[in-house]
Parts: structure tokens; C-alpha cells; sequence
């Protein structure tokens, strides 16, 4: 049975009648989509399906997909549309999104946001996108800083987010590691891709009106979190009004 469509005030946020659609989390790299779909995923109940994420893995897995995509990822270059495309509509089959889900890296061009949207004509919820914004000269040292979980994914940074033991996960126990295309050549790749191709799908979505939002990034994480929680409310409450 699908759930109700909730109304303006009836809910606190975290409980589960109130479905969440599907959410575009948007902006360059180290922006916090990953830290902030994280927190999301574990209010709302819903995935998080972050393409970068499922590229890895499918390169640790030594796929088809992932040994082609190894090269591309570890120069900061994207990985072709149609390969993306696909593995996103596949995840998207699982009965877990059925509430919605969190994407988090995707669309990350034009190609890729008109194909979501042509896969989503029929979909209950429309897309809401919201767009995380950083200065340019914080982003450098939030990915270079950044070291993560290969357990349960938890992403540390090592001047403003430490782990309580160095390089240790405080939920795991596991020893963290250091992406190797979060090294600051790669960084600057990945931002000239950003720049290129992705800037475009913001505005893209900026165009849909009121399901676009952007939400300062630049403050501590829980505040964030706040932000882009409210956001959610008011995109989805805007819309049964
Ligand atoms: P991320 O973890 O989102 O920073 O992604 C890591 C790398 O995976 C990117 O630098 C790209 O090489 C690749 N990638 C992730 N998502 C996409 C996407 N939507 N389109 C193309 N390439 C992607």
C-alpha cells in the first residue's frame, strides 16, 4: 500500500508518513552531499544512491563497468552518460526507493538530468533538487582533508570533522582511508568537470522554480542538515498547496 501524501504541520520530520519523493542533492565536489545524504538516509528511512559510490564499488568488484570506469574516476573525469544512466535505473528498480531516495552525484550533466527526468514522467513525487553552496577556497581543503570509512562509510575530515583516534572510524574500528582522486591535482580535475558540465544541471533545475533550493554549505554540519531538512519540507509542502 503507498503512503499518504502528507499536509502542511503534520509532521515533526521523522516520521514516516511523510514521503520524501525523490532528492537531488546538488554542487561541486566537497560541498557535504555525501555527509548530508547520510543523515538524510537515516531520518527519512530512504537511500542514499550516490553514483560515485556504486562506480567504486563496482571497481572494487572489478566489473566490466568498473574497469572502464577506473581511468576516468581516478584522472577526475566523468564516466560516460549511457554506462551511468543505466546503473542508476537499475538501482532505482529496488523496492527500497519505493519512498524515495537521496541522489547524491547524479545528474552530474544535462544528458543525465533529461533522462532522470524522462524516467521519473510517471513518478508519484517529482524530483526536488537542492543545491549545497561553498566558496571555491573551502572545497580544496574539505576534500584533501577528507578521509572515510571502508566499512560503513562515514566521512571524517581531518581538520573539522577528526575521528576521536586518528585515522581510526569511531563507529568501526576500521582504519580510514584517503580517496586517492581527493589528492589536489585530481581535486582541480574534478572541478573543471563540475565547472563544465554540472554547473549546467544546477541552473537546469534552478528553471523548475519551486522545486529548486540552495542551502548554505559553509556552516557546521548539523546546521546544514537543519537547512536542507526545512528546505525539504517547504519544497514538498509547496507543492500539495
Ligand atoms: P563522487 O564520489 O561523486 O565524487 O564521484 C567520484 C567519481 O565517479 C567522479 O569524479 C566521476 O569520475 C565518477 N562519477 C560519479 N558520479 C558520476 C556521474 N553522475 N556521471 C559521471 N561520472 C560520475
Amino acid at each position: 500500500m503507498e503512503a499518504p501524501i502528507l499536509r502542511m504541520g503534520e509532521s515533526q520530520g521523522n516520521d514516516e508518513a511523510f514521503l520524501p519523493g525523490p532528492v537531488l542533492l546538488l554542487g561541486a565536489p566537497g560541498v557535504g552531499k555525501g555527509t548530508q545524504a547520510k543523515r538524510l538516509m537515516d531520518e527519512f528511512m530512504i537511500p542514499q544512491i550516490s553514483t560515485g559510490d556504486l562506480l567504486r564499488e563496482h571497481r572494487r568488484n572489478q566489473t566490466p563497468l568498473g574497469m572502464m570506469a577506473d581511468g576516468l574516476m581516478s584522472k577526475g573525469l566523468l564516466v560516460p552518460d549511457d554506462l551511468v544512466n543505466q546503473m542508476v535505473a537499475a538501482r532505482l528498480t529496488e523496492p527500497d526507493t519505493q519512498r524515495g531516495y537521496i541522489l547524491d552525484g547524479f545528474p552530474r550533466t544535462l544528458n543525465q538530468a533529461e533522462w532522470l527526468d524522462a524516467q521519473l514522467a510517471s513518478s508519484r513525487l517529482p524530483v526536488v533538487a537542492i543545491s549545497i553552496v561553498v566558496p571555491e577556497r573551502v572545497l580544496l581543503e574539505r576534500i584533501t582533508g577528507r578521509l572515510t570509512c571502508p566499512v560503513c562509510g562515514t566521512i571524517y575530515n581531518i581538520y573539522s570533522e577528526p575521528p576521536k583516534q586518528q585515522g581510526i572510524c569511531d563507529r568501526e574500528g576500521a582504519t580510514l582511508v584517503h580517496r586517492a582522486d581527493d589528492m589536489e591535482p585530481v581535486f582541480y580535475e574534478r572541478m573543471k568537470a563540475f565547472e563544465a558540465k554540472t554547473a549546467a544541471v544546477i541552473e537546469y533545475y534552478r528553471a523548475h522554480g519551486s522545486r529548486f533550493a540552495e542551502v548554505d554549505g559553509n556552516l557546521p554540519v548539523d546546521e546544514v542538515t537543519h537547512s536542507i531538512r526545512a528546505t525539504l519540507f517547504r519544497l514538498r509542502h509547496s507543492e500539495e498547496s
